[in-house]
């Protein structure tokens, strides 16, 4: 029998224990679902007491494959009883399979790795602000430029590129030489690219606040600025790439090429994983020490990402997001709400802007079988395996249709 039928409760009534343990032993930073989510397959997550979920959270844009994928499982088994781990002091195969394999598929000749998205582009702005000083005339080009609703972390750097208040405000002082500009806008970049620029950092398409594609010519203009100062553009793909817009890389539609591209959520499906891509001009700025970690790079996480590397680069499997996304869009214009004030995205990346509080929306899904989230107040951000299929998009539009006429 498939796990997937096996819906019988397995842990009755331990949700409220959990949950009263997590309050009294985690560090409350999240506000969490009030429910205890046990396992899942493909497109479906069941909590402890056995109710179903579709899933259009995906773990934040991770789960590019769903739930327990048997592929993923067995990658994960056949390395794990191999080798899991040896730290960066010596050689392993998995590791230097992965970069070989990423940099066939993309712009870069080389690879760092590293365990997260904000850490990928920690090591992002230390390359740039490397690069600067090899090969800059002046001690002064430090400056990093990033823009309005940008997300590219919590780290401290990468925190210090992500202009909202709630975030920065209990942290400060923050990295300095940080300038925010507008996004989407290409008047006024020449005043804000300038010579003491190292680094230009963007998302070509932005998830977090509130999903928002940049415009090609935007990120045409972002590479001349940059080519005009000698400054790195940096392409943060850590949620729009690997496949969620329907190509394996956001920027290829644009035709801009960047010097670095960071990668994380989807690349080792669930597992903790980052990814900075770069050209061969930026990486031979960088020597032995310059930048290390203990875990980044390991066999298994690895192995498990060439296998999802390998998934999502086929052509069939980008195809399949691309129609996905469409028929997505299709069904949510379809929905009759004055709730909603506009649709957008790329692939099976899209917000729906309401004029009322997202969580109003996101808050009602579990009660109705779905997992939501947002981006930002008023957005609802859809962002679901990249498997998903017409029957469970067709079930999430009659949901979405009912909860917000009741609203
Ligand atoms: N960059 C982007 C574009 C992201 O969406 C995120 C996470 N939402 C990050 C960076 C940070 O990644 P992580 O949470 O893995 O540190």
């Amino acid at each position: 029998m498939n796990h997937i039928d096996r819906v019988e409760t397995i842990h009755p009534g331990a949700a409220a224990e959990i949950i009263a343990q997590e309050n009294q032993h985690i560090v409350q930073t999240y506000k969490r679902a009030p429910m205890v989510l046990d396992r899942g397959q493909g497109m479906t997550v069941y909590d402890t007491d056995g109710r179903a979920y579709l899933d259009f959270v995906a773990g934040i844009a991770v789960l590019a494959l769903g739930h327990s994928d048997p592929g993923v499982v067995a990658a994960i088994a056949e390395q794990a009883g191999k080798l899991i781990h040896t730290s960066n002091l010596f050689y392993t195969e998995p590791g230097v399979r992965l970069a070989a394999r990423l940099c066939e598929l993309s712009f870069a000749d080389r690879v760092f790795f590293s365990n997260s998205g904000s850490e990928a582009n920690e090591t992002a702005i230390k390359f740039a602000r490397k690069f600067a000083k090899e090969s800059a005339d002046s001690s002064a080009k430090i400056g990093i430029v990033a823009f309005d609703h940008a997300f590219h972390g919590r780290t401290m750097g990468a925190l210090a590129l992500t202009p909202k208040e709630a975030y920065q405000a209990p942290f400060r002082p923050l990295m300095s030489g940080v300038t925010i500009a507008p996004f989407n806008q290409i008047a006024g970049l020449d005043s804000v690219i300038t010579a003491e620029t190292c680094a230009v950092f963007v998302e070509p398409v932005q998830g977090e606040g509130g999903v928002y594609p940049a415009s090609p010519e935007f990120l045409r203009a972002l590479r001349e600025h940059c080519d005009r100062v000698g400054a790195l553009l940096i392409f943060d793909e850590v949620q729009c790439g690997l496949g969620r817009t329907g190509d394996l890389w956001a920027h290829t539609a644009s035709g801009v090429t960047p010097d670095i591209m960071t990668l994380a959520k989807p690349l080792a499906a669930g597992l903790p994983i980052g990814a900075v891509l770069c050209t061969e001009r930026v990486a031979g700025t960088l020597k032995p020490g310059d930048h290390g970690s203990t875990f980044a790079g390991g066999a298994l996480i690895c192995h498990v990402a060439e296998y999802v590397l390998d998934r999502i680069a086929q052509p069939e499997f980008l195809t399949h997001v691309t129609e996905m996304g469409e028929y997505l869009q299709e069904r949510l214009t379809e929905i009759n709400s004055p709730h909603i004030k506009a649709i957008r995205g790329r692939g099976l990346m899209v917000g729906v802007e309401l004029d009322i509080d997202a969580s109003e929306v996101i808050d009602q899904g579990p009660t109705n079988g779905l997992l939501l989230v947002g981006a930002g107040p008023n957005v609802l951000r859809l962002v679901p395996p990249l498997i998903v299929e017409k029957a469970h998009i067709d079930i999430l539009a009659e949901k979405l249709t009912a909860i917000l006429a009741g609203l």
